[in-house]
């Protein structure tokens, strides 16, 4: 067999063009963007104001079959599918989320596409990029010092210090920051108390960067962020304590979209990566609507598979972005479903149409969660060099036969040109089907409607179990007015259930809530249905330990 590189050297001999070109291409003048470097640029929220009232490019999302723990190819297909309709002669745009170094450091490696359908340069987009997530980190942290500043010099808001929901941040994946003491050292030295870490794509900061239209949007948000309880058990907001001035200018330069271009020089706006469990895990609200604009085609996507990614992208950031989506790709691949199927992790390479017959209950599901949504779809199955051509034939015959339309993206060994008929099929049907898309819920239902509306037609559970402290909870949400906000569900990513070990298709589960959260700034309410881990640990052997730099200064081992 021939050699297969490795991502980080097949994006170190991409041709890039310098980004000025790719801006002029767009047709952005002078004094809409900056650049940073010869080849990423932030673009100007005053282009967004002059091209308001343009007409908008169709807005395709890429979503998944529950993945296995190495993911499906999203980004992958999402970069490749951008690639090919540019091939066929299409004016295409890619909307990707920022990668978090907490991952990069520990399992996941580098988060920018696969193989030849990657965004580049690769090493600054995993690294520190343009700096947006620093800056989130800061805005978080400023916030969190202000809090025990505040208490240190009086509590005159008489928050209750075992009250306090605002952690720090860090990007980094540290499991010995999940619990801390702070303030230790005596009077001088602020007050004592329990507090923690999260990673900072878990920051509610970050999720409302991704959802704000704009500058005064999004300083409305961050000034609604509840940051505590006071010792009457109300809601102490930023407001209360008038950080939301400083919050907004150390964010003045993040909320500006990304600017970057695939393998084969497709532009692409990188900007944001909100956590998908207890956030929405889209990329923001000012990209997608940005790229609608510079494209006749956006191509976009939603973490984890699309009972959670594309569930939130549908009824969370559609209604914050007014964001109109023309058709869902839905991302198979043959290792997932034999992984639905019953085959171990490491007999995954293996050909057993059989047991790929067995997990096609898992896309079975997704398909008809789209129809739920009444939004046209195609599959599109992302080729791995172990799937065999009965594998293929299999899916591609089920498929048909189900009347679902279906087509095979090459575009990690072969680019664009491995994704032409995707890219043609996906043109057709924007084209031919009709599109009757409605998030699944209205505001005004009750929490425990919007909830139960999504586990039975989006996970299909049977019902859904309220934990006593659940209840109360949504009683307590409801006095303070904030039961008319989407619900944003965290729930495993591997199965439809809440039960990470139940593969496939489900049948006759129940949805267990726990607990719910109050994410004001971002407007949601986080529900979660287990436990989920907000500061990830590093791996046994984290991909850091492979990690380099060469003579010449170049990165190594990020994947
Ligand atoms: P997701 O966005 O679903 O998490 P990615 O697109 O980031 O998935 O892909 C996850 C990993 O799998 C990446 O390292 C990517 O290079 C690799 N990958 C994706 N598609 C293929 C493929 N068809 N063949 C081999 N490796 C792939």
């Amino acid at each position: 067999g021939h050699e297969v590189k490795s991502d980080i050297e097949i994006a170190q001999n991409a041709k890039m063009v310098p980004i000025k070109e790719l801006v002029n291409e767009l047709n952005i003048t002078e004094n809409e963007w900056e650049p940073y470097g010869h080849y990423k640029a932030k673009l100007s929220l005053s282009l967004m104001e002059r091209l308001e009232k343009e007409e908008d490019g169709k807005v395709i999302l890429v979503t998944a079959i529950n993945p296995t723990p190495a993911g499906e190819g999203k980004s992958t297909v999402t970069v490749g599918l951008g690639q090919a309709l540019n091939k066929i002669g299409k004016n295409a745009i890619i909307a990707l989320r920022e990668p978090s170094l907490g991952p990069t450091m520990g399992i996941k490696g580098g988060a920018a596409g696969g193989g030849f359908s990657q965004v580049v340069p690769m090493e600054d987009i995993n690294l520190h990029f343009t700096g947006d997530i620093h800056a989130i980190t800061t805005a978080h942290n400023a916030l969190a010092a202000m809090i025990d500043n505040h208490i240190h010099r009086g509590n005159e808001l008489k928050i209750d210090v075992r009250k306090i929901v605002w952690k720090r941040v860090l990007d980094m994946n540290d499991r010995s920051l999940r619990n801390i003491v702070i303030g230790l050292g005596g009077s001088l030295h602020g007050v004592p108390r329990e507090d923690g870490f999260d990673i900072t794509v878990a920051s509610e900061v970050m999720a409302i960067l991704c959802l704000s239209k704009n500058l005064a949007d999004l300083k409305e948000r961050i000034s609604k962020i509840v940051v505590a309880y006071n010792l009457d058990g109300e809601p102490v907001t930023v407001r209360n304590l008038g950080a939301e001035g400083a919050m907004t200018l150390l964010l003045k330069e993040a909320i500006k979209p990304n600017l970057v271009q695939t393998l084969e020089n497709t532009p692409a706006l990188i900007h944001g990566g909100p956590f998908a469990n207890i956030a929405h895990g889209c990329n923001s609200v000012i990209a997608t609507k940005l790229a609608t604009k510079l494209g006749d085609y956006v191509v976009t996507e939603a973490g984890f598979g699309a009972d959670l990614g594309a569930e939130k992208f549908l009824n969370i950031k559609t209604r914050a972005g007014e964001i109109k989506p023309d058709l869902v790709v839905v991302v198979a691949t043959i290792r997932a479903l034999k992984m639905h199927g019953g085959v171990p992790k490491n007999k995954l390479d293996e050909e057993n149409v059989e047991a790929l017959q067995s997990g096609l209950g898992n896309l079975e599901k997704h398909v008809e969660t789209m129809k739920e949504f009444g939004l046209p779809h195609v599959v599109a199955i992302n080729r791995f060099i172990h799937d065999t051509d009965e594998e293929i034939q299999t899916l591609t015959s089920w498929c048909e036969a189900q009347g679902v339309k279906v087509e095979l993206a090459d575009v990690w060994a072969k680019g664009g040109e491995g994704g032409t008929s995707l890219a043609e099929r996906v043109v057709k049907e924007i084209e031919q089907s009709s599109n009757n898309f409605k998030p699944l819920y209205e505001l005004n239902q009750s929490l425990k409607e919007k909830i139960e509306t999504i586990a039975k037609k989006v996970y299909g559970a049977k019902d859904v179990e309220f934990s006593a402290n659940a209840l109360k909870q949504m009683e307590s949400l409801k006095e303070n007015g904030w039961d008319n906000l989407p619900v944003c569900m965290a729930k495993s990513q591997y199965s439809l259930s809440d039960d990470p070990k139940k593969l496939g298709r489900p049948k006759d589960f129940v949805i267990h809530v726990r607990e719910l959260k109050p994410s004001i700034g971002a407007g949601f309410i986080v529900v979660l249905t287990g436990n989920v881990m907000t500061m990830p640990g590093l791996p046994k052997e984290p991909a850091a330990l492979k990690m380099d730099v060469d003579g010449d200064g170049r990165g190594v081992g990020l994947f």
